[in-house]
């Protein structure tokens, strides 16, 4: 294989295929799905694989991978706090865990197991509720103790010296960390082999509604017909709703993430601390790969900032102090669409036709493949599945929410 590249690379013949094409846009498509990440392209992968709906458009306004799905942090996990968010994610874990076969293509999922801190009384009592949820839905979690904490990762300091020491944690074992690119790039490629158009550079920017049922987008690339729009572009959902005149509860807040210079493998578990504001794995290429809570003000900003680097490095030597000479390599933000309980939207709106699947916030591309597979059996049958019925945008006006805000990987 290697021989092969390098002579395709070298006579410029024989170029492997491209994983998916560019097409004329037609002018009417039966399903229209705005946002080319991992969620619009997982629903338009498995319309075309498991219910024949072919005649798919993904449109995305830059590239895909462009927003979410290509800058998170690419933690996988189901360790919930709520039974139906632990029964949500932990499909969409066993979906990754065959998503390699399911596309073909090697997406990298490292089950190394996931560690969440728990740092006062109160963590513990959290880290107890979860782990007893989690066991009741099937979800392998339990609650640890120092000793084996410090078997996991011999780097933390479980001794009571740190200003704030580790008391417990919630240990998860199939947790872990995947090739975020892989899994946008595996979902476009099978979609794309099925039929479905992905039109890059293709900005909506008006949804057109008659008699309260979706009859068109405009894009900057010419107005298309289409019954059925799913709205799938996560930090931006708010912006298209409002096109189609449905308000969604929603705000929009940057998340930055980092990277560290290569370091030789030490590290094999994913360290979440919510009382430090702090998480790190270490990717395979030996880069450390670290995030913290959401930027405290709404912006649709994807630039970086001093004060991350400077808040996030202090709080990782808390964690880590063996890490005070490591270089930070880059750093960068995404867009991420908060809801009130911290749990996704999925579903029917009061438009006819038009769909969403949004409010990802901070953790959403880990249910990319159930989602996408939800709202696909949605599309198909005009039904709501009764995995994301509990997410149905009605939950709020019915006062039926599903609180997951002590589940998130930090505290916001
Ligand atoms: C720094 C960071 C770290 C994260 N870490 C994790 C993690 O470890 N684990 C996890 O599960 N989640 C994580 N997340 C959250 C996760 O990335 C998102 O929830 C998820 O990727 C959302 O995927 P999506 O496909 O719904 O949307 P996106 O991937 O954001 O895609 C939306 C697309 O919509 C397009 N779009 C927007 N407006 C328009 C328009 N008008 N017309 C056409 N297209 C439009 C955008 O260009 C974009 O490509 C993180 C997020 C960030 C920012």
């Amino acid at each position: 294989m290697p021989i092969r590249l390098i002579r395709q690379a070298l006579n410029g013949k024989n170029a492997l295929p491209r994983m998916w094409r560019a097409h004329p846009i037609k002018d009417r498509y039966d399903v229209v799905i705005i946002g080319g990440g991992a969620h619009g392209l997982a629903c338009a992968y498995y319309l075309a694989r498991y219910h024949g709906l072919t005649d798919v458009a993904v449109l995305d306004k830059r590239y895909i991978g462009y927003g979410g799905s290509g800058r998170n942090t690419t933690i996988i996990r189901s360790n919930y706090l709520t039974p139906e968010g632990v029964r949500f994610y932990n499909e969409s874990v066993k979906l990754y865990e065959d998503m390699s076969q399911e596309l073909d293509f090697n997406v990298m999922f490292s089950q190394r197991g996931h560690l969440t801190l728990a740092h006062s009384d109160a963590a513990v009592r959290t880290m107890r509720l979860r782990t007893q949820v989690n066991q009741v839905e099937g979800v392998n979690s339990r609650l640890i103790w120092p000793d084996e904490i410090k078997r996991l990762c011999p780097w933390l300091d479980v001794s009571d010296q740190p200003r704030y020491p580790i008391l417990a944690a919630l240990y998860h074992p199939p947790g872990g960390i995947i090739r975020h690119d892989a899994v946008v790039w595996g979902y476009a490629h099978q979609a794309d082999k099925r039929g479905v158009h992905i039109h890059q550079n293709c900005e909506v920017t008006g949804i057109t509604v008659e008699h309260g049922q979706v009859t068109g987008v405009d894009t900057t690339r010419g107005h298309i017909k289409t019954g059925t729009v799913l709205n799938a572009t996560a930090g931006w959902c708010s912006t298209i709703s409002a096109m189609a005149g449905v308000k969604l509860p929603v705000t929009s807040v940057p998340l930055q993430a980092n990277v560290t210079e290569p370091l030789k493998p030490f590290l094999d578990v994913v360290i979440v601390s919510g009382s430090l504001h702090v998480y790190v794995s270490q990717s395979d290429r030996g880069e450390l790969v670290m995030g913290s809570s959401v930027d405290p003000f709404t912006s649709y900003s994807m630039a970086g900032t001093l004060s991350y680097i400077e808040e996030i490095s202090a709080q990782i030597l808390d964690l880590l102090p063996a890490l005070s000479k490591v270089k930070v390599l880059r750093q960068w933000a995404g867009v991420c669409d908060m809801s009130p309980d911290f749990s996704p939207m999925m579903g029917f709106t009061p438009v006819k036709g038009f769909l969403i699947d949004v409010a990802w916030g901070t953790g959403g591309f880990k249910a990319s493949p159930i989602a996408g597979k939800m709202l696909a059996e949605l599309i198909a049958t005009n039904k709501t599945p009764a995995l994301i019925e509990p997410f149905r945008l009605s939950r709020f006006a019915e006062h039926d929410l599903v609180g997951e805000k002590g589940a998130t990987a930090v505290g916001h």
